[in-house]
């Protein structure tokens, strides 16, 4: 959509809006937003509407707490699921100093900083998303659990599959809000779906990731049912992945593609993954931000644990999906729902162009399961690991100035302290595992 302020106004009316909601995402990928009718929203579209950020976690700096919304007026969408009359529509906003100065806190001015940097050199980036989730139940007080009685597998159809009619509901609010979903299915594990909506320009996609997780957990809700898109809620089974397929353009004209190379992708291609390689451990603290994600990066369950790229297998880290011609392009199979968007496409797009500028051609693919390799054949190959744990990719970002430098000094410190401390309250926990495997035997 392109909306003017009249448009806007029109459409308000002609659809009888009542509120409008003003979005935005915080550091950590939670989306929040302030409220206001429809009489504020002249002053909302004058970027006169204010906030009191300081009780946001780490959002912004101390001291300058008073921040204004600038809202992006061809983010207008309304929520079918509310009510009809006196709808309530949303606008996503960036976040601006009382000074008009962007916000260096706000993840989606990140992206927009890297994006011009892009565009400096002539590229626009598209992303398109696999995102998975699993659908538990809600006990009697109807909190959250990590039950199901569901059994279904990958593409399961009803009525082993127990979540058609709640991902039925999905995929048509979702449609009604402008998506154009490319398929929707029962994934691996039990209760786990997977809904995989159309790639778009990178700003776009962040705002359709942030807007697609609202969705399902809202829908899911009116369905007694709790949508979580946590990394890996159950040991047993497969974790929740959020695939990036990535590529770049440049005057409307995919520059990924290369029909004359084998995998038909071009040497920007090459480069571009490159870059993600050269950087991919900082990157991991960015994708995989949370102690859970790194439960999930563990062989076994179609989810990388070590560094390369194929054409040909199912689940290295990097995958050249097997498309030919407009729609080449790289998917990067490590990052999970955890992530914020706006920040993880920002981190990456900016490694792609290091790659790029710096031509650093990856290493040789491997066309043979990594995982099913032995140590000392992957060792051979000189095929690293991502790292470990959440400790382990905070000290990797701690070391990468690149990547801080895309991220902002102010935003990239923040997230350092933040997720270390995270790391560090978890690591003193006592475990149930633990209880279970020391409390009677020692
Ligand atoms: N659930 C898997 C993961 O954790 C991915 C399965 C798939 O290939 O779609 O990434
Ligand atoms: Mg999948
Ligand atoms: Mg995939």
């Amino acid at each position: 959509h392109n909306y003017t302020r009249k448009e806007i106004m029109e459409l308000v009316e002609d659809e009888d809006v009542g509120f409008i909601r003003l979005q935005f995402t915080d550091i950590y990928g939670t989306m929040k937003n302030m409220a206001v009718t429809v009489s504020q929203l002249k002053k909302a579209m004058d970027n006169k509407c204010m906030f009191d950020a300081s009780p946001i976690r780490d959002f912004p700096g101390a001291g300058e707490s008073d921040l204004y919304l600038y809202p992006d007026l061809n983010t207008f969408e309304i929520f079918p699921w509310r009510p009809q009359q006196g709808k309530v529509a949303r606008l996503i906003c960036d976040i601006h100093c009382s000074d008009g100065t962007p916000c260096e806190s706000d993840p989606r001015q990140v992206l927009k900083k890297v994006l011009s940097e892009a565009a400096e050199m002539g590229y626009t980036m598209k992303a398109g998303p696999e995102c998975e989730f699993f659908l538990f139940h809600t006990d009697e007080d109807g909190l959250p659990t990590t039950l199901t009685h569901e059994q279904g597998g990958y593409f399961d159809v009803g009525p082993l599959d127990f979540g058609e009619n709640a991902r039925r509901d999905m995929v048509l609010t979702l449609e009604e809000m402008g998506f154009v979903i490319e398929s929707s299915y029962h994934e691996n594990a039990p209760a786990q779906h997977e809904i995989d909506f159309q790639f778009d320009e990178a700003l776009t996609t962040a705002d359709n990731i942030m807007t697609f997780r609202m969705v399902v957990k809202t829908i899911a809700k009116r369905h007694g049912l709790h949508a979580t898109f946590m990394p890996k809620p159950r040991t047993e089974t497969a974790g929740s992945g959020m695939h990036l397929n990535l590529s770049l353009h440049r005057d409307g004209k995919n520059i990924f593609r290369d029909d004359s190379d084998k995998n038909g992708i071009s040497r920007e291609a090459y480069y571009f993954m490159g870059g993600l390689l050269k950087h991919m451990q900082a990157i991991t603290c960015i994708t995989n931000p949370t102690v859970n994600s790194y439960k999930r990066l563990v062989p076994g369950f179609e989810a990388p644990v070590y560094r390369g790229w194929s054409a040909s297998t199912r689940s290295p880290l990097l995958r050249i999906p097997p498309v030919r011609g407009e729609h080449a392009r790289i998917e990067l199979r490590s990052p999970d729902s955890s992530a914020n968007p706006y920040l993880a496409l920002a981190v990456l797009l900016s490694a792609g162009l290091d790659g790029i500028r710096g031509q650093i051609l990856p290493p040789e693919g491997i066309d043979k399961n990594i995982q099913a390799m032995t140590d000392a054949e992957r060792s051979a190959l000189q095929i690293e690991k991502l790292p470990a744990n959440l400790g382990e990719a905070v000290r990797e970002l701690e070391q990468d100035s690149y990547i801080q430098a895309a991220l902002g000094k102010k935003l990239a410190s923040d997230i350092i302290a933040a997720r270390k401390q995270e790391y560090k309250e978890y690591c003193l926990q006592v475990t149930d595992w633990e209880i279970a495997n020391y409390l009677y035997k020692v």
